[in-house]
């Protein structure tokens, strides 16, 4: 996090004025109590931007983009023009929850065999894949921006696009994160030379405290504003990014070495111009009165999220420990029951079953408060009735690196928004002159069946969008916003969003309580994946009950959330340590 005061914001704006800014604006910290609207991400700059155009009489969706077009330059490995994700949003006005799917899509020629090398008949390894042109899907990220404006924003995409540009080109401070991500990612971003030039100056990466500057992202940004998007789906830029994927820079003198062939992939620019955001109905099911709206496929996290919490209320544990262990049994069978039923395509009377609460009584009754789950446990059979016998194994998921953001304006809409490239640094290439990079979500397919006999719902196809975990949630309470909140974390995403939920409306914490409680994650995986305090807090009672830990995670997610209280208030949250602290705020401060 780049903590600034406030004050730096509103200079971001060139088009607006700024509003006088008193001696006592505080900094923006991971906590912010107030009214009037407010914004958590991960970035003090972002949050900053989405704060001035609160400020100034733009609404959740314009702060929301503002944010966003910020983070794509101050937090450029997992955001951006190339990136994807998901937006779910409350309409005040008219009580309503939307979603938007800006999902990356495959290419038109994309089979099931993608990801198998033709060499060998073997699947490709993850970072082989991953370090290619041919994990790129195409993006969603402009289409997400331009439509959610279109549809329920005040601003123009020009207008918020101009101040991000003027972060670009004025650079911001390098800081231990941003250091840290190019670092773990030195022989890749190595391979390219656009990638080294942006990232690695000198061979190294850049020094702590020293200006980063992006004069091409700065370039791309306007040219955008002035052409609109169609200058990236079909046209120039869109044209480089095509180019980069068919012919990866690699560089004649790479920075370390890397052990796979970096493979050129097949984007075309027919992909490009095919690209449509989707605006699926969200998820939605009851809990203990509460309605909970997630993100439908391809994402899971709306299902998954959904399914678990229907678990836990049917279990109805009783003490910190019982509702611990209903929380990873619940994530354990819900994951099992993704893994085998949610995919892009999968039918909304699947979906529909997955979220009901005769689902959730067929797969809580595997759940006993005495002893744990032997993992990985089967998924349910859909046209099965009662309780249904294991039968089945599952391939566990993985991923670490995303961004999300919160966001709600004095007329009391919200957005909850996840986005990613899908890994720290996407694929690792930048495009040429262009100043982002590229995505490599369609690496989030199963690269081969995972279901033995029965069909995997996540294999590659033409033009199919790959399963995804993001779970933007928003909680209603009487029809009114009570809760907001999203996190990446890869799969762990899910049971980040459920812990926080588990938290605030089980465990009696506050909400900055519940962000910051050490958390866990059982993704039907003998071992459960834990925070070293989580371990040390809740290991023992949880492994008398025959729960498994392992391995330890530093971190697990970095949220961000929102509760609206009485009265209009309002707490905008997001962390106090992972992944350096994030930035909260709130337009008028208690
Ligand atoms: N690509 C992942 C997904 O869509 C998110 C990546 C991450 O958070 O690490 O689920």
């Amino acid at each position: 996090m780049r903590i600034l005061p406030v004050l730096a914001a509103v200079s971001l704006s060139s088009t607006l004025i700024a509003a006088p800014v008193s001696a006592s604006t505080p900094t923006l910290g991971p906590t912010a109590y107030g009214s009037g609207g407010g914004i958590a991400t991960v970035d003090a700059t972002a949050t900053a931007a989405g704060l001035d155009v609160l400020r100034h009489g733009g609404n959740a969706i314009d702060a929301a983009v503002a944010a966003a077009v910020t983070l794509g330059v101050t937090e450029p490995f997992v955001a951006g023009p190339a990136s994807g994700g998901f937006l779910v949003y409350y309409d005040a006005k008219r009580h309503r929850v939307s979603t938007i799917d800006g999902r990356e899509t495959g290419p038109a020629t994309m089979t099931p065999t993608y990801f198998i090398d033709p060499a060998d008949g073997l699947p490709y390894d993850f970072q082989e894949a991953r370090v290619s042109g041919l994990s790129t899907g195409v993006p969603g990220a402009l289409a997400t921006w331009d439509t959610a404006l279109r549809q329920w924003g005040t601003r123009s995409l020009a207008s918020l696009l101009g101040p991000a540009a003027k972060v670009a080109d004025r650079g911001f401070p390098v800081d231990a994160q941003f250091r840290q991500q190019i670092n773990d990612n030195l022989a890749a971003f190595g391979q390219f030379d656009s990638t080294k030039a942006l990232y690695l100056p000198g061979g190294a990466p850049p020094a702590l405290g020293s200006t980063q500057r992006n004069p091409d992202l700065a370039d791309t940004y306007r040219q955008i504003a002035a052409k609109g998007i169609g200058a990236f789906y079909h046209g120039p830029i869109g044209a480089d990014l095509v180019k980069t994927v068919q012919h990866p820079p690699i560089s004649a003198n790479p920075v370390g070495t890397w052990a796979y062939p970096i493979r050129p992939g097949v984007l075309t620019m027919k992909d490009l111009a095919a690209y449509q955001i989707r605006r699926p109905a969200p998820t939605v099911s009851d809990f203990r009165g509460l309605d909970v709206y997630g993100m439908s496929t391809p994402s899971s996290g709306g299902t998954a999220v959904s399914e678990a919490l229907n678990i836990i209320e049917k279990a109805d544990p009783k003490n910190v420990t019982q509702v611990l262990h209903t929380y990873l049994e619940a994530s354990a069978l819900a994951f099992a029951d993704r893994g085998r039923y949610v995919g892009a395509y999968t039918g909304n009377d699947v979906l529909r079953k997955l979220t009901s609460d005769r689902w959730a009584a067929q797969r809580a009754c595997h759940i006993s408060p005495a002893v744990a789950m032997v993992k990985p446990v089967a998924p349910g059979d859909i046209n099965a009735s009662g309780c249904t016998p294991a039968t089945a194994t599952l391939t566990p998921d993985s991923g670490l690196s995303t961004t999300n953001i919160t966001v709600s304006d004095r007329w009391g809409n919200v957005v909850e928004w996840t986005f990613t490239l899908e890994q720290f640094g996407g694929n690792g290439i930048v495009v040429p002159g262009r100043g982002f990079m590229l995505n490599n979500e369609l690496t989030d397919f199963n690269f081969t069946p995972t279901q033995g006999t029965a069909p995997d719902p996540n294999l590659p196809g033409p033009g199919k969008r790959p399963r995804s975990s993001m779970a933007p949630t928003i909680v209603l309470k009487d029809g009114k916003p009570l809760l907001a909140l999203g996190s990446p974390g890869g799969a762990s995403i899910i049971t980040t969003v459920l812990q926080i939920l588990v938290n605030r409306l089980m465990l009696g914490m506050t909400l900055p309580e519940a962000m910051a409680a050490p958390r866990a994650s059982q993704r039907n995986t003998a071992g459960i994946q834990a925070e070293p305090a989580f371990r040390t807090t809740y290991g023992p009672a949880l492994s008398a009950l025959g729960h498994t830990f392992g391995p330890d995670m530093a971190e697990l997610g970095a949220a961000t959330a929102m509760e609206f209280t009485r009265h209009g208030g309002l707490i905008a949250s997001a962390e106090p340590v992972r992944r350096g602290g994030g930035a909260a705020a709130v337009v008028h401060p208690k």
